[in-house]
């Protein structure tokens, strides 16, 4: 079994359907409401939790009952969480979802994941050292993110950086990384005026775009190779992201070379979106064995 740290967010998404949204100023009445656990860091934890890993997620939730909901549902799928802890003063990061009109809208609240500093990352060093891979995504104060990379980088410690939400990256923090996982906008960030093609040259095996159903484009140091996504009648395509690099984690950290860790993560991230939800559709190991 590997050894996996998740250091990111965790939320709650609060997610309300109406027919219309709200003028300013306006009252109307909604359809439906759920509550949903979310956040990229914790989505990421679960779904490589439940492809086998052991996965301690470090991160910060609210004193309030979204936190307790957020550490049960952690402990429900499997992840560890000695390193999530419940900050007082702070509530819960939230996504304040409206689906209307075909479309959604979203607030996000960050809350306890602004608490995810340097000098808390450090309460969790002795397990991020003995990783085989870290997974870190940029929902969590950037100070952070470079602060990992450090870590990562003189400990021999493989650190995946999956660049999201979009925000351009020193080139120092990319240099550390073992492997970046930009969507298609993420990458047009993260490169501003350089064309995809260059960039993917530049840091072969390490710069994965993942092209959402046309699966996922690298260099192998000769060519540029696209690993085609499986094709599926998808559902919902939360969190499909979420699930490739939680999965992509896992195979590289189990030994699989570059092109077989893509493929089982194309297979695990296509199955997540035939079903609802960001967390809903994650599969088990045996799923995604069974369908590769
Ligand atoms: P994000 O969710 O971060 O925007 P993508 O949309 O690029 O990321 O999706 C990540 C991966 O999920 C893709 O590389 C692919 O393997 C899988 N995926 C996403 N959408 C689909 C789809 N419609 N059909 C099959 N696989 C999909």
């Amino acid at each position: 079994m590997i050894k996996m740290t998740v250091i990111g967010s965790s939320s709650m998404d609060l997610v309300v359907t109406a027919l219309k949204r709200p003028n300013k100023g306006e009252t109307i009445l909604g359809d439906s409401f759920k509550t949903v656990p979310g956040g990229k860091g914790a989505n990421q934890a679960v779904a490589a939790a439940r492809l086998g890993a052991e996965v301690y997620m470090v991160g910060c939730v609210g004193g309030d009952t979204f936190g307790e909901e957020i550490l049960n549902n952690f402990t429900s799928n499997g992840v560890i969480t000695t390193y999530v802890e419940p900050v007082t003063h702070l509530e819960t990061g939230t996504a304040h979802i409206t689906l209307a009109e075909g479309d959604n809208s979203i607030i996000v609240v960050k809350g306890a994941n602004d608490y995810v500093t340097p000098a808390y990352i450090d309460k969790a060093l002795d397990v991020i050292v003995k990783s085989d891979i870290v997974l870190i995504q940029q929902e969590i104060p950037e100070e952070t993110i470079e602060y990992t990379a450090k870590i990562c980088f003189e400990n021999s410690v493989p650190l995946l950086l999956n660049p999201a939400p979009a925000r351009p990256i020193s080139k120092t923090v990319i240099d550390m990384a073992a492997y970046i996982t930009p969507n298609e906008w993420e990458a047009s960030v993260l490169f501003e005026n350089k064309d995809i093609h260059t960039a993917l040259k530049e840091y072969p095996n390490k710069l994965l775009i993942t092209e959402g159903k046309n699966g996922v484009r690298y260099n192998d140091g000769d060519n540029e190779v696209l690993v085609p996504a499986f094709p599926v009648e998808a559902v919902d395509t939360t969190g499909a992201g979420d699930t490739f690099n939680a999965a992509f984690a896992v195979a590289i950290a189990e030994g699989k070379t570059i092109k077989d860790s893509i493929l089982f993560a194309n297979r695990a991230a296509s199955l997540s979106v035939t079903k609802f939800g960001a967390q809903g559709g994650m599969p088990t190991r045996k799923e995604v064995e069974e369908n590769l």
